[in-house]
């Protein structure tokens, strides 16, 4: 039984990837230090594969995205040093960047900007496939496109077809042995035209000297029989994400005597595998079979070695090097060796971390429990009446700047280096400059700063039961940025209130309003590996009636605006439409779930950013929020469109300053989004605010921004008379 591997962490185990790059980026590592320590970390990264599958792709490797590689490679962009390389990723003119698939990692969206695509092999400044001979990998060219922007669908089928000749091209001129061809874009709703472009293009891989692995990963494929009948040697599909639907054609098609490469062990999440039940399933699958992952492993940590975790909860999980043992073991099972693999699943199904009560709360849940009553337009009534807030009222999303200063405490105190004390008191003094900070601005509505948030997640989740932070699981979100989801393992409460102590101190400071800011359900579902002992759903209620509880000790603190942010609901959509109702039915009803019970005087806000907010508006209003803010700096007109075509009753706040950039936007700037705005949505239902938190930017940027922004609500409300 042979196996294989892919997608294994760049990161390094002590994050040597991001200390590397960032160091380049610094002046503090020299190019010829970054070349040969990012060689020497793909070895590592080579050797643990060795250590436990048969063979693994090579040149998987990249400076910041393989993405940007490929378009490199490509000549859809040019950069002749290291610099302009990293210029493209993250220089004033960097590519777009965008979330891969439904996952949290964001790769960089190559531009055709409408025009013909005009491919040519290049050699790049840095070669990714430098010593690559077998499995070398690239990205499949319908990936490629798919993911792209700017190619107008005249130009796709064409395109298409270059792009699998220029693989060939370039597999037959460097001599690989075979390729490892990255390409889950099939796992997309295709349509007709696009699979017939499809089986053209890719019929031309005939013509490759060596044979051709083509990989898909995070869903099923819906024609599984045309990806068998493609002139490849083998196809990999994941089993693992793919609700039955690839295994249910598997026993129905012909694989044509092709390898099918079995994602069997889950890339995407902690748990460990049942391995005798997968077994089980591979030996159903007949001959010619090699076990893999169902997605690449780069989602999870590098190692559990060295993690915090539970004791309990370490017999239950694999990260990325456990899940290559998984796959070793797998094979041991068939080869007759089981021993390890018992000792491996010994705890996988030891019940722990349950709260009768908890379960006892969600299944008790009605109806009407997901109902706030009254509705919009009566409570919005007594909210006029209670906040008096003028035409255009202007705020912010929730973080301000998280200074070099906050940051060095923050983490003292969580060394223990710092007392409870004198931690609280500093964190008082940050609330109180913030405060007094937005009092001079002449901002409406307050938010207290979250200073004492490392992220919006790990936060909650260090504050609740049931959910274990990892310590040193590490995973890229893109480019060298890293973050550490927590593991839901157990039912969801709180260990106590969470983060009204720093709401209520704000609120004491001001007469103005203080919002309370909470993640929401699918938020922290979404960056976080969630359990899958209970359905996804009944997860997300435990969540929401946590933050239920805390916006009702909000109430009782006398503060009156609360927003839930939920920036990842559309992200966390299934990849397939076809499977959007059921998602966002328990997606919305958990929203609803936190603030159904709140008094009618309190406003409910939420916040979100993405891109594509028309294509799920209907949904989104289903949330029954007060108001909301949005990110919209890239796709504005999209967003005003969608305002067209609903009823949107509701108060909306349509970010005017892309905090994602230094530039200190100016009044006219903002105006012109407004005013653009105003042709749709009610001047009554318009807030003035920047599009998402301001943790990143520096105070310097900030107050001059926000200045304008308060200059611009006055300068709107003159108008108006
Ligand atoms: N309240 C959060 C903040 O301001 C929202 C962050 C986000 O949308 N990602 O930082
Ligand atoms: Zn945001």
């Amino acid at each position: 039984m042979k196996t294989y591997a892919y997608g294994f962490p760049r990161l390094g185990k002590q994050r040597e990837f991001k200390r590397l790059i960032e160091g380049y980026w610094a002046g503090k590592v020299s190019e010829e230090e970054l070349l040969s320590g990012i060689k020497k970390l793909n070895e590592k990264r080579e050797e643990t594969y060795r250590k436990f599958v048969d063979s693994h792709p090579q040149g998987e490797m990249t400076l910041y995205d393989p993405m940007v590689d490929t378009a490199l490679l490509f000549g859809v962009y040019t950069a002749e040093s290291l610099n302009d390389y990293f210029n493209l990723c993250r220089g004033k003119n960097a590519l777009e960047m965008t979330k891969w698939f439904n996952t949290n990692y964001h790769y960089l969206v190559p531009d055709f900007g409408g025009k013909k695509p005009q491919f040519k092999l290049t050699k790049p400044v840095w070669d990714r496939h430098e010593g690559a001979k077998e499995n070398v990998h690239v990205i499949g060219p319908l990936t490629f496109l798919k993911l792209s922007k700017g190619l107008k669908p005249e130009y796709f089928a064409g395109a298409l077809k270059e792009l699998v000749e220029l693989t060939v091209e370039y597999a037959n001129t460097k001599g690989f042995k075979s390729l490892h061809l990255d390409d889950p874009a099939f796992v997309l709703e295709l349509s007709g035209e696009e699979w017939k472009a499809v089986e053209e293009a890719y019929s031309l891989f005939e013509k490759s000297n060596c044979p051709v692995n083509l990989f898909t990963y995070y869903d099923s494929v819906d024609r599984l029989d045309v990806l068998f009948n493609l002139p490849v040697s083998g196809v990999g599909v994941d089993l693992v994400h793919d609700r039955g639907e690839n295994l249910k054609q598997l026993k129905e098609i012909d694989r044509n005597g092709k390898t099918l490469f079995a994602g069997v062990v889950d890339g995407r999440n902690v748990w460990r595998n049942d391995l005798f039940k997968t077994a089980e399933l591979i030996r159903e699958l007949g001959e010619n079979v090699v076990i893999t992952n169902g997605a690449p492993l780069f989602h999870l940590p590098v190692s559990l070695s060295g993690a915090t975790l539970p004791e309990e909860l370490l017999q239950k999980v694999a990260f990325a090097e456990e899940k290559l043992k998984e796959i070793k073991l797998i094979g041991d099972i068939l080869s007759g060796r089981t021993e390890e693999a018992e000792e491996w699943v010994k705890g996988i199904n030891v019940p722990f971390g349950e709260l009768p009560h908890v379960r006892e709360r969600v299944s008790s849940l009605k109806d009407d429990d997901f109902v706030r009553k009254p509705e919009y337009r009566e409570r919005v009534k007594v909210q006029k009446e209670k906040f008096k807030l003028p035409l255009f009222p202007t705020t912010t999303i929730g973080s301000f700047p998280q200074t070099e200063e906050v940051r060095r405490i923050r983490l003292l105190y969580r060394k223990g280096k710092l007392s409870q004390e004198d931690y609280d008191t500093f964190i008082r003094g940050e609330i109180a400059k913030a405060i007094q900070i937005q009092e001079d601005l002449g901002l409406d509505v307050f938010v207290h700063g979250e200073f004492e948030r490392t992220d919006m997640v790990e936060f909650f989740a260090e504050k609740m039961k049931g959910i274990a932070t990892t310590g040193n699981g590490w995973v890229i979100s893109y480019g060298t940025r890293c973050y550490r989801p927590p593991i839901i393992y157990g039912d969801v409460e709180r260990k106590g209130q969470m983060t009204v102590k720093e709401i209520a101190f704000a609120q004491s400071l001001t007469e103005k309003p203080v919002k309370g800011m909470l993640t929401g359900p699918v938020t922290i579902i979404a960056w976080s590996y969630v359990r899958e002992d209970i359905p996804t759903e009944e997860v997300a209620y435990q969540i929401a009636l946590a933050l239920k509880d805390e916006i009702s000790d909000y109430e009782k603190a006398g503060i009156g605006i609360v927003q839930i942010d939920e920036p990842a609901i559309r992200e966390r959509a299934p990849i397939k439409r076809r499977n959007w109702k059921g998602y966002f039915d328990w997606a919305v009803k958990s929203f609803r779930l936190c603030h159904s019970s709140v008094k009618p005087e309190t406003q409910v806000h939420t916040h979100m950013c993405y891109s594509e907010f028309g294509e799920i508006i209907d949904y989104i209003l289903e949330m029954d929020f007060d108001v909301i803010s949005i990110e919209a700096t890239r796709s504005k007109g999209d967003i005003i469109e969608a305002f067209e075509r609903v009823n949107f009753d509701r108060q909306i706040g349509l970010g005017v300053w892309d905090i994602h950039s230094p530039y200190v936007p100016t009044v006219e700037e903002m105006k012109e989004i407004v005013e653009r705005a105003l042709r749709v949505i009610p001047k009554e239902n318009f807030w003035v605010n920047p599009d998402c938190g301001l943790k990143t930017r520096r105070w310097e940027e900030v107050i001059p921004a926000l200045r304008n922004l308060v200059k611009l609500a006055e300068e709107l409300r003159r108008e108006d008379g």
